[in-house]
């Protein structure tokens, strides 16, 4: 794997292989990769003829009480893993190189980035569509996986793609999860032996969701729902809500009763400083 630094150094590189009929595949990370990352990589490589994997922790998708600093970060070890997965370049740059010292461009998108982690983390989607579109611009990608998990940030990317007509074809993954269930995260590194066990609340709460709707298609049973999972959730010694929803798995808006498309939505607070995310489909495919 070829690691790049520089902003003029993947355009030129990106453009050279646009022009020489190569089909790129991008792959935006933040790093300290984890087995989710590399099944997303994988599927770059089977979807693309080059695969660039960005490695940068974007400060601007960080509010001032966040993690930016904490966050884990060993090029050395992610060089590795980004090695062994075949991946063409790994574009590793930093906010100097990113926006310069006079930046003044947010892309912002409304609806859809309301709600659910856009109202626990204001600023953060604005953040998230900025990084995204420089990334599109220097790498030239036809094609850019995003992991599931992520669930508002996909809808995100997919609605800028079509309201700004990037030619990129966005392409989900599914969840990767641990053996007992957690979704694999980077901000997992951040439990303690202890708190670990804790962290199961979330992939508890959905099996039990899902469980509850199959007793009841079609009903509006949703308030119940969601009441139920709260209830979970909390009962695990130090875990509070920040937020329970049932929302379509496109437009994000909350859903009145439980379809296809119905998704439970989840960010949890483990300890008082871990927050995690998780999602599900209430009905499987
Ligand atoms: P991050 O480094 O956390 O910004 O994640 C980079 C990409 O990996 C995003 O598209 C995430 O949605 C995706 N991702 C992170 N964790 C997982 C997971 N457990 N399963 C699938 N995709 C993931």
């Amino acid at each position: 794997v070829k690691v790049i630094h520089s902003v003029s150094d993947i355009s030129r590189l990106t453009e050279d292989w646009r022009k020489g009929g190569q089909t790129i595949a991008l792959v935006p990370t933040m790093g300290w990769f984890h087995e989710g990352h590399l099944s997303l990589m994988r599927m770059a490589r089977r979807l693309g003829t080059r695969v660039v994997v960005s490695l940068f922790v974007n400060p601007i998708q960080f509010g001032p009480k966040e993690d930016l600093a904490a966050y884990p970060r060993n090029l050395e070890r992610d060089r590795a893993l980004a090695e062994e997965e075949g991946v063409d370049v790994l574009f590793a740059t930093v906010a100097a190189e990113m926006f310069g010292d006079n930046f003044q461009t947010r892309i912002s998108l409304s609806r859809v980035s309301q709600g659910l982690c856009g109202a626990d983390r204001p600023g953060h989607f604005d953040g998230v569509a900025t990084i995204v579109t420089k990334l599109f611009h220097l790498t030239w990608p036809h094609i850019a996986v995003f992991g599931e998990k992520d669930l508002q940030q996909i809808a995100l990317v997919r609605q800028m793609v079509r309201d700004l007509n990037f030619a990129v074809r966005v392409v989900g993954h599914p969840i990767v999860r641990e053996t007992d269930g957690l979704a694999m995260s980077s901000r997992n590194s951040y439990l303690s032996q202890e708190e670990r066990p804790k962290a199961l609340c979330l992939f508890r709460a959905i099996t039990h969701a899902r469980e509850f709707v199959r007793r009841a298609v079609g009903e509006p049973v949703i308030p119940a729902l969601i009441a139920e999972v709260e209830d979970i959730i909390t009962s695990y010694d130090g875990c509070s809500v920040e937020y329970v929803r049932v929302v379509d798995r496109n437009s994000l808006s909350p859903c009145q009763v439980v379809d296809q498309n119905s998704v439970l939505a989840l960010a949890v607070k483990v300890c008082g400083k871990v927050r995690l995310i998780d999602n599900a489909l209430l009905l499987e495919d």
